[in-house]
């Protein structure tokens, strides 16, 4: 395979550094990625040539500036193979898109008894806004268990969905196990009983190839800071189907069509689910990113981070005092360690002094570690630019700490 990895790093220059006077090892990329040089000129071209605002424009510049904002529009539905842009719509995240379709939902298909099923691996970003509609619309929260390897029990779906179930939400890939879940299967499963699927793709889109059409989900989520572009930009796709009969999530300008005091009407898609000025410069210059993405290939970075998982994976096995959590078949993105006397935020902070930045703690999926019954782990994860030099540095550095220990 033909991965150059040093271009790909050269992109990153932030990589390049040492903190405490040691070579910086960047392994939190499921945290958030780093950026590269692209995204960075597209922000700075923005600000310097063309910024203003969007949809309403009278001038050149923010006629651009809205030019430029739905061409990225457009790329992210080609990138994800959806239908129409009117099923692409701009959020702040996907914890905004996760609020988004469960409030919005909600209002339209839950009535009270209703059932929503939720994983157990779930991030809480992919909890609590169902447990919030749950309440609201008097419904229950069935829950689809893992077994200890961090496989998701697929056949109990049989048992669990029933008439009443009306959406089923899980994730692409898991924030902590690292499971990459059978989304198609669990999506044609779940449909054979009429039952809408949302994808929380916080840690899919970024490691593997998304094609909604194929997967026939109905609504996918994710984060652009997560797969290396700005902050402050989610995307939800989600099919027109859905999105033509939900109401609006929030009310304010661009999603109104007309306003008087006697009753307003909204915007058409994906407007009505975009009030108020979006984050302009930062959805832009997720272009920057698309691009990147394209010019790397997302078949070439997945078939680089599965190389480099299995490196890290290969590696921890050999220390004998640490227990990795997720042994599915497929894995991708993470993997979360404990070693079997140093607390796992200690041992984050004293890799942090070797100059490995790791993630500790619960990752916000308590139910995860409620299942293993630990209070946390530590959490390396992987992005494009990771080398084959990062694992040695961070394998290097952890086998020194234990030993001091
Ligand atoms: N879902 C998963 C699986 C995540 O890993 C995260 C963030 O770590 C989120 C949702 C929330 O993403 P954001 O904070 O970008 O809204």
């Amino acid at each position: 395979m033909s991965y150059d990895i040093n271009k790909i790093r050269s992109y990153f220059p932030v990589l390049n550094q040492q903190v405490y006077s040691k070579p910086l090892v960047y392994l939190d990329s499921a945290a958030s990625t780093q950026k590269p040089v692209q995204v960075l000129e597209a922000e700075k071209r923005l600000h310097n040539e063309y910024y203003g605002n969007i949809h309403r424009a009278a001038h050149y510049m923010a006629d651009k500036a809205t030019a430029d904002f739905e061409v990225v529009r457009n790329q992210v539905k080609l990138f994800i193979n959806a239908s129409s842009t009117e099923e692409i719509i701009f959020t702040k995240g996907t914890t905004e898109s996760v609020n988004l379709v469960a409030f919005s939902f909600g209002e339209r298909f839950i009535s009270e008894g209703d059932e929503i099923i939720v994983s157990e691996m779930e991030h809480h970003s992919n909890i609590v806004p169902w447990q919030l509609m749950a309440e609201r619309k008097k419904a229950i929260i069935k829950v689809l268990p893992f077994n200890d390897k961090g496989e998701l029990l697929i056949d109990k779906l049989d048992e669990l969905i029933t008439p009443r179930t009306k959406i089923l939400t899980v994730a692409h890939i898991s924030n902590v196990l690292g499971t990459v879940n059978p989304i198609k299967e669990i999506i044609t499963k779940a449909h054979q009983k009429n039952v809408a699927v949302f994808i929380d793709g916080a840690q899919g889109f970024q490691h593997s190839v998304v094609d909604v059409k194929n997967l026939d989900a109905d609504f996918y989520a994710f984060s652009a800071h997560k797969a290396y572009g700005p902050n402050g930009v989610g995307i939800l796709y989600g099919k027109k189907f859905w999105l033509e009969q939900m109401p609006p999530y929030q009310g304010g300008g661009e999603m109104i069509s007309e306003v008087t005091f006697s009753g307003t009407t909204f915007n058409e898609l994906p407007y009505k689910f975009e009030a108020g000025t979006p984050n302009i410069t930062s959805v832009i210059a997720f272009g920057a990113t698309l691009d990147l993405l394209q010019e790397v290939g997302l078949g070439n970075i997945t078939a680089w981070e599965e190389k480099i998982i299995k490196l890290a994976t290969n590696e921890l096995k050999k220390i004998n005092e640490v227990r990795s959590y997720g042994e599915a078949s497929k894995k991708s993105g993470v993997i979360s360690f404990n070693h079997n006397k140093i607390h796992p935020y200690d041992l984050g902070m004293l890799l942090d002094k070797t100059g490995v930045a790791v993630r500790t703690g619960h990752h916000c999926a308590d139910p995860v570690m409620q299942h293993f019954n630990i209070p946390g782990t530590v959490r390396i994860s992987f992005g494009m630019y990771t080398s084959e030099e990062d694992i040695a540095l961070f394998i290097q550095n952890l086998k020194r700490i234990i030993t001091m220990f």
